[in-house]
């Protein structure tokens, strides 16, 4: 076997250490503030993509994971904790394609414990992050927010993990009642779902105020398990080489139309084409919270006052994981990129010329999609092909739509949408717009009539401080 050479892991902002995967799953922010990128892309080649067509999807996320998981994990509790987590999907084939119309497919990522796509990354993530604490011989509590989706899929991957406490705040009265029992009906002993009497931003305030207070942080190990941290990225990777190779890839090129909210998901499709699979075009689809496509469309990236829509997890003005490809756009260097972050995070605005994004990110194009055209494109699909999809799901297949009308791609190249989340999760949406209710898949038939489990605590910081104290076992 050919000797492997260990990947390391650069921060955007040039400044903190160079770590290998180990480290950087532990740490999630770089140090000084910047986020964590592979040193080099392995590179495959088009007859090792090639070989990989006969593999399962467990066996594809193994094979192409491995270079970057470096020798820390051993391989052989690696590949049990990847295949352990694909088989408990709910459908064989992982991530099914389904055809709509000619070189138009859909990709349904919802098939995860919590019916969203976070959870074929999520899961991943739970499962090396506790193996490698307890490698460590030392635990962690996790501690986030949640405005509904992030908070039931960091539970599901935390549950019954040795090493990890997790406490999930949500604002009370504020999350669907799926969303809600999704998380509280989760019965194990180290989670925790705090309902808290406030609002979402209340929740992301009194998280922030807990990693804040060092001391207490320190005393407790505080983690998150947000979407900045690499391991959320890596395993998203395998589901753009499992469409493209079914659809005739390498030999045959694709393009793929992505529902973007923190700019993670499409990011990990780039970080599929770094690795040499052939991909024609990728779509960045947002809701009306614009500012990807603005940007990609103007170079211009300028900070919007947030407004609610029907795709709830795309609602986001400040794309956290676009400082990954803002980095490259600065041809990796860390004090541009630095000095470009910082003075967005002041003047909510920064600029790129045009030709350079071109130039250096010529893969992207971008579009918005307002929320009666995601009505209209959920009603149309129904009518068309009989499949019900969720509002995120039809903020891409409406880009699609639109790109491939407009000429920009050519109708010969397959494009395959995203499907994000299950229609389940968005009933009100899915009925305003076909007139149905959509019916709740068999992993959760059971889940209006289960026991909750959870805690209502005031908006006051020694009560929550206290509470996960109390309760943590770290
Ligand atoms: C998180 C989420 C998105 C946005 O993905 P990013 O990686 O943040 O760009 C889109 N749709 C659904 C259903 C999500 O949960």
């Amino acid at each position: 076997m050919a000797l492997e050479i260990l990947l390391k892991y650069i921060s955007t902002r040039g400044i903190a250490p160079e770590l290998d995967f180990d480290d950087v799953l532990i740490t999630g922010l770089a140090r000084d503030g910047g986020l964590y990128v592979p040193k080099e892309w392995p590179k495959l080649n088009k007859n090792e993509i090639e070989s990989m067509r006969e593999l399962s999807y467990a066996d594809l996320s193994i094979q192409v994971m491995k270079p970057f998981i470096g020798n820390s994990i051993s391989s052989d509790d690696f590949d049990t904790l990847v295949r352990d987590t694909y088989d408990k999907f709910g459908h064989p084939a992982v991530a099914p394609l389904k055809q709509l119309e000619n070189n138009l497919w859909l990709l349904e990522l919802f098939h995860g414990p919590t019916l969203a796509f976070k959870d074929y990354a999520m899961q991943i993530l739970g499962g090396l992050f506790d193996e490698a604490l307890q490698r460590r011989k030392k635990r962690t509590t996790i501690v986030g927010a949640t405005s509904g989706d992030t908070g039931s899929a960091a539970i599901e991957a935390c549950r019954n993990r040795g090493a990890i406490d997790i406490f999930i705040l949500f604002p009370k009265g504020r999350v669907s009642n799926i969303q809600q029992r999704q998380m509280t009906t989760v019965d194990a002993l180290n989670v925790h779902a705090i309902a808290l009497e406030g609002t979402f931003d209340d929740c992301q305030d009194m998280v922030k105020s807990l990693f804040n207070d060092l001391e207490y942080r320190d005393k407790y190990n505080l983690s998150a398990v947000n979407s900045i941290n690499w391991a959320r990225l890596l395993p998203q990777i395998i589901y753009y080489f499992w469409a493209a190779l079914a659809l005739g890839g390498p030999n045959r090129k694709v393009s793929f139309s992505v529902p973007s909210g923190n700019f993670g998901n499409v990011f990990s499709a780039y970080a599929a084409k770094a690795l040499g699979l052939p991909i024609e075009n990728l779509v960045v689809a947002t809701n009306t919270n614009d500012i990807l496509s603005r940007f990609f469309n103007s170079g211009k990236m300028e900070i919007k006052q947030v407004r609610p829509s029907l795709s709830p997890s795309m609602d986001i003005q400040v794309s956290s994981n676009f400082e990954r490809l803002l980095f490259d756009l600065c041809e990796r260097d860390g004090s541009l990129t630095n000095e470009i972050i910082e003075n967005f995070r002041t003047n909510g605005y920064f600029d790129i010329e045009t030709e350079l994004i071109a130039e250096r990110a010529d893969i992207f194009s971008a579009l918005s999609v307002d929320d009666e055209t995601t009505l209209a494109r959920i009603k149309k699909t129904h009518k068309d092909t009989g499949e019900i999809i969720d509002p995120h799901s039809a903020v891409g297949l409406e880009a699609a739509h639109q790109i491939r009308s407009s000429g920009f791609v050519s109708p010969e190249i397959p494009i395959i949408s995203l499907a994000c989340a299950h229609p389940a999760k968005f009933p009100d949406a899915v009925h305003r717009a076909t007139g149905s209710y959509p019916a709740l898949p068999v992993q959760l038939d059971d889940l209006l009539e289960k026991k909750e489990y959870t805690v209502v605590l005031p908006n006051d910081f020694d009560s929550v401080s206290n509470y996960i104290a109390d309760n943590t076992n770290v």
